[in-house]
């Protein structure tokens, strides 16, 4: 198709970005490796939408990576935000606000008694390990094929979109005796667990893993995948950790744990709770969490964390997403949205499964169901860029990369969901043939 949008504007301040900071980027993705192309460099964000600074106006899917789950720039989120910073950016002291948060966070999160605010999803993930390995006086760790956990040395390994999408099957600089202690299996094969606790026996401080894979394309566990997780950490006397960066709050209020009823001994929280600015969080177990520097003697500190603002976003978020009806609202626009999206590619004769938990969704170009990483990789990744591009000339943004999940929110309603089915519809008519 001939372009529609202009990106000249784009183009010169990308390429002026590349000069400055590696691949022109402060997080890989975000470069467009994965589909070709270059990136569009955004201006403003409101409710569904996107602006480019070209002027083109984009329904956005990503929603900065799962933050904005009220739609982006949400007027109660912002009103609270500049009303809070004239009591200042950061205190680097106790907090009202924190407690606030903390008691929003324990009383929605079925495993969280007690929680410490980070900045990132990675730093509660780093740090989690650490208190894993401290409560337990064990050193290795099982994580899955596929997962991302934050980019910590010990996480490096088959993590998921952002590294499979470079090509990088681990990274330079992380020390061989440092991954020597994580072990990996497949997404999905209890199996190949209880084989590495036989293996490993009394040295495996835990199992930690996306609930729903988010970061390998959209996976979901298989009935029976949690819970045998849970017996099998429990009979190992080893700590189960859900991280729920990308779940907690998106597809339930109390994340995958309320939805499958499944409780872990630590979960790690991020980009919902931080209401688009960044916070992350790890909690758990009273009797765990009272490990942490100062109350124990595992350290972890932040400079930033716990600040006023942050506090307020993430706050804010939480009372919106209480409200009736929320999460029922959620998933009723995002079926919608995956139905037609798999529809449409099946008229057009182009091969797809995929699904959805609330607002949480993703396909694949291939044959389903896919119920790990390797299964992802079948995926047509050269049809999936050219679907990328088509759909941008029409107006959506899709993750850039086929091993990302997508993500809607409260501010997309059936207009922008038509839209993006009649987008599809006619991308997929168009690259059919390819
Ligand atoms: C995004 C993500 C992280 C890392 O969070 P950052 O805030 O980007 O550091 C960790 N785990 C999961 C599951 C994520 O989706």
């Amino acid at each position: 198709m001939t372009d529609i949008f202009n990106y000249t504007q784009s183009e010169e301040v990308f390429s002026a970005a590349q000069k400055l900071m590696p691949g022109g980027v402060s997080s890989p993705v975000r470069a467009f490796k994965s589909v070709g192309g270059k990136p569009v460099v955004f201006d403003r964000v409101k409710g569904p939408f996107a602006w480019d600074i070209d002027g083109n106006r984009y329904i956005d899917y990503i929603g900065s990576w799962g933050p904005a789950i009220c739609g982006h720039a949400h007027p109660e989120v912002t009103t609270a935000l500049q009303e809070a910073i004239e009591k200042g950016t950061s205190f680097g002291a106790p907090c009202v606000l924190e407690n606030k948060l903390a008691e929003m966070v324990i009383d929605a999160v079925p495993s969280v008694e007690m929680v410490r605010f980070v900045n990132s999803g990675t730093e509660a993930c780093m740090a989690v390990l650490r208190l894993m390995r401290a409560f337990t006086g064990r050193d290795k760790v099982i994580k899955f094929d596929g997962c991302y956990h934050g980019h910590a040395d010990m996480f490096l390994v088959k993590a998921g979109s952002g590294v499979a999408t470079l090509g990088l099957p681990d990274s330079p600089g992380v020390p061989r005796s440092t991954t020597a202690n994580t072990l990996t299996a497949p997404y999905n094969d209890l199996e190949a667990v209880k084989k590495l606790f036989s293996e490993n026996p009394d040295a495996i401080s835990g199992v930690i893993l996306e609930p729903i894979v988010g970061n390998a394309g959209f996976i979901t566990p298989e009935p029976g995948f949690l819970e045998g997780l849970r017996e099998l950490t429990t009979e190992n006397g080893s700590l189960l950790v859900f991280d729920e960066v990308m779940t907690g709050f998106r597809i339930s209020y109390g994340g995958a744990q309320e939805k499958f009823g499944v409780t872990p001994d630590l979960t790690t929280l991020g980009k919902v709770i931080g209401g688009g600015l960044p916070v992350g969080a790890y909690g758990g177990k009273k009797e765990i969490m009272s490990m942490v520097a100062p109350s124990g003697p595992v350290y972890q500190a932040g400079t930033l964390s716990g600040n006023p603002l942050a506090m307020t976003a993430g706050i804010k978020t939480l009372e919106l997403l209480k409200q009736e009806g929320t999460y029922e609202k959620l998933d009723a626009i995002t079926s919608k949205l995956i139905e037609g999206i798999i529809l449409s590619a099946e008229n057009n004769g182009v091969v797809i499964n995929g699904g959805n938990v609330s607002a949480m969704f993703g396909f694949f170009l291939c044959e389903g169901p896919v119920r790990n990483f390797s299964e992802a990789k079948t995926n047509n990744a050269e049809l999936f860029g050219k679907l990328h591009r088509e759909m941008l000339q029409r107006g959506i943004y899709l993750a850039p990369s086929p091993y990302e999940a997508g993500f809607t929110s409260l501010a997309h309603s059936e207009e922008e969901i038509d839209k993006t089915i009649e987008a599809f519809d006619q991308s997929f008519n168009s690259i059919k043939n390819y």
